[in-house]
């Protein structure tokens, strides 16, 4: 199951598990759109990765598969250790 972790690694925005706004890798690194198109080219910059939006779990479901609230914030920023 999917985490739906609740903020963009790139700039701590907030992303709600309602939001079209994030995209997540395969290992659920988890961004908002415009880091991922501005800033990351759409590849992940702890995996390499391609990056795709986050599915919206059904607000019903979310009552029994609660989304993660552990915020993951990449300490340097996403501008760094990007080739
Ligand atoms: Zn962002
Ligand atoms: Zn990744």
């Amino acid at each position: 199951m999917l985490a739906l972790r609740p903020n963009c690694e790139c700039c701590d925005k907030d992303l709600p598990p309602e939001s079209e706004e994030a995209v997540i890798c395969t290992f659920e690194c988890t961004f908002c759109k415009e880091c991922a198109a501005k800033k990351l080219k759409h590849v992940c910059p702890n995996c390499g990765g391609n990056l795709v939006q986050r599915p919206i779990r059904p607000r019903a479901l979310l009552a029994t598969n609660p989304a993660s609230t552990k915020r993951v914030l990449k300490e340097f920023g996403c501008e760094s250790g990007i080739a």
